[in-house]
């Protein structure tokens, strides 16, 4: 999904309003739709309580309120200010919930907010109309909102924007940190920044528009439309058109990660998955890998041979080693006429080679963190020059760039920059990109393009991440098997 500008989401919403869409019919769409994605997420019932502002992002929240309390959930709603002091639509919103539901536990600032009886609160104080510093009244809730979240519990869900938030905020600056936010209409781009992630949490887009937005090189992934790339599989079928994905790597000390990688191949569906990794380590790899694995030594010529004639994608990394031979091989394994994906250990060779991406016949992935960016362009960047530095690097390059963090970015020259919302900080835990290399391997196995298989490989590993999470009750501890075992889960997820 496009990702668009404020300056731009203010003049789509103008030229609505000038084509006879009145602002009410845009505030009931947002407050309507953004309940019908707050169920989705947030499905177990729980008491509600909405912070209300005095102008359209309140009148949306009033909507809501509408919406769920119809639906028979419990809610409350906080005025930051008196009701004289409210705009037009948002008091009008105010008069018409009061008609249908006269009993609603209404509180007005400076009442006392009611943090401990909300397991959900849903901050619709400001908008995009926020300019500067917060102050006032909405400062102290908004203040108060966050000290409250560690205490009591509830989930936080931001609609529109984390109250506060605006292009020009900082990682310092006060706003409301958030669960989950609603992004109303279209994605504003300062909601996808690295080091707003705290603020923001997941980032959802709540269709309002019939319209899309101008491109701004920028896109969001979501799930539905990933869901039309992947490979649908008929009954008549064999494991022969889904691919046979080769993982190479592992070494002394690091006999787990392509095991790793393998099971999340297997999970993500593709046909045949052969491991190799150096004589030395074989019997141990062997071992552990999954059973439906074929594991091989690949320092034997023949056999590695044979294995890669018949390879439809190569994944490597992971375990691969720094030594000279290992140089070496991963230089005969740069010139394959398959597609690569390259990630750990190959991304370091590389970097220590930059004259190898001469030889990529095919088409490669590479899958670093920042870390291993800033090996790869020899320089030091900051979060903010991310999008920058991957479009940069991509030029005149045969390679999909899949740069990883809180918010993965996948750049490919000519082709928009997408971002992806799913995962959680349960990931940042050694293994994780060895699950996400298989990921990316497996689809490509099974026929997607480079590119697409990046895009849902991120999607898909995150959301996989977050069902994991959810189903522990906790970020903490997630093991890369967690999320390799949720990837079936995803998928359905992808598909709704
Ligand atoms: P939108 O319609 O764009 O969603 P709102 O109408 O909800 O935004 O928000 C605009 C209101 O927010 C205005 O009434 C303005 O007084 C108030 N406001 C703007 N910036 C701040 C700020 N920094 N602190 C407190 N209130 C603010
Ligand atoms: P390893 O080499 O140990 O397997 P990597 O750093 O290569 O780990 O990969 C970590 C993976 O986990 C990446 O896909 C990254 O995007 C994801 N990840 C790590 N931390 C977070 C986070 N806080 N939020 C979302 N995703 C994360
Ligand atoms: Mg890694």
């Amino acid at each position: 999904m496009i990702i668009t500008d404020v300056p731009n989401i203010r003049r789509l919403e103008e030229e609505a309003i000038a084509n006879g869409i009145s602002a009410e019919v845009l505030m009931e769409r947002a407050g309507r739709m953004a309940a019908c994605f707050f169920l989705q997420h947030y499905p177990r019932m729980g008491s509600i309580l909405v912070l209300v502002g005095k102008g359209n992002n309140g009148g949306d929240g009033l909507v809501i309120a509408r919406e769920l309390l119809k639906r028979g959930w419990p809610v409350s709603v906080y005025l930051s200010a008196e009701r004289g002091k409210l705009g037009s639509l948002c008091k009008k919103k105010l008069e018409e919930l009061l008609q249908a539901f006269p009993q609603l536990s209404l509180y007005t600032y400076p009442d006392p907010v009611p943090w401990t009886k909300a397991d959900y609160v849903l901050d619709c104080l400001l908008g995009i109309g926020v300019k500067g510093e917060l102050q006032g009244e909405v400062a102290q809730l908004v203040k108060e909102l966050n000290e409250q979240r560690n205490r009591c519990f509830f989930q936080t869900i931001a609609v529109d924007c984390p109250s506060g938030l605006w292009e020009h905020s900082t990682a310092s600056s006060l706003a409301v940190i958030a669960d989950l936010t609603l992004s109303i209409g279209y994605g504003k781009d300062f909601l996808f920044r690295e080091e707003l992630s705290d603020f923001t949490g997941r980032v959802e887009i709540v269709p309002i528009f019939d319209t899309l937005p101008p491109s701004s090189g920028l896109e969001s992934l979501v799930g539905w439309e990933l869901a039309l790339l992947f490979p649908f599989r008929n009954s008549n079928t064999h494991k022969g058109r889904y691919g046979r994905v080769l993982i190479l790597g592992g070494s002394v000390g690091f006999t787990g990660a392509p095991v790793m990688a393998a099971q999340a191949a297997h999970r993500i569906g593709s046909g045949l998955v052969n491991v190799g990794v150096p004589q030395e380590v074989y019997p141990l790899v062997a071992a552990k890998a999954p059973s439906e694995s074929m594991v091989f030594p690949y320092d034997d010529p023949k056999l590695f041979e044979t294995v890669v004639s018949k390879a439809t994608v190569v994944a490597m990394g992971p375990g691969f080693g720094l030594e000279r031979k290992s140089e070496i091989f991963f230089k005969t394994l740069m010139s394959l006429d398959l597609p690569l994906v390259i990630d750990a250990d190959c991304l370091t060779l590389l970097a220590r080679n930059p004259d190898f991406f001469q030889l990529i016949r095919k088409w490669a992935v590479l899958t670093p963190h920042p870390g291993e960016m800033k090996r790869l362009l020899r320089m030091e960047f900051s979060p903010e020059e991310r999008i920058q530095v991957a479009s940069n690097f991509v030029k005149d390059k045969k390679i999909t760039l899949v740069l990883k963090g809180v918010r993965t970015v996948v750049a490919q020259e000519g082709k928009d920059v997408f971002f992806n919302t799913t995962g959680n900080p349960g990931l940042s835990t050694g293994g994780s990109g060895d699950s996400l290399l298989g990921i990316i391997a497996g689809l490509i196995a099974q026929g997607l393009e480079p590119f697409d298989a990046a895009c849902s490989g991120v999607w898909i590993h995150g959301k996989a991440a977050d069902i994991a999470a959810e189903k522990r009750r906790t970020k903490e501890g997630l093991l890369p098997l967690d999320v390799v075992e949720n990837i079936g889960a995803a998928l359905e997820q992808m598909r709704m």
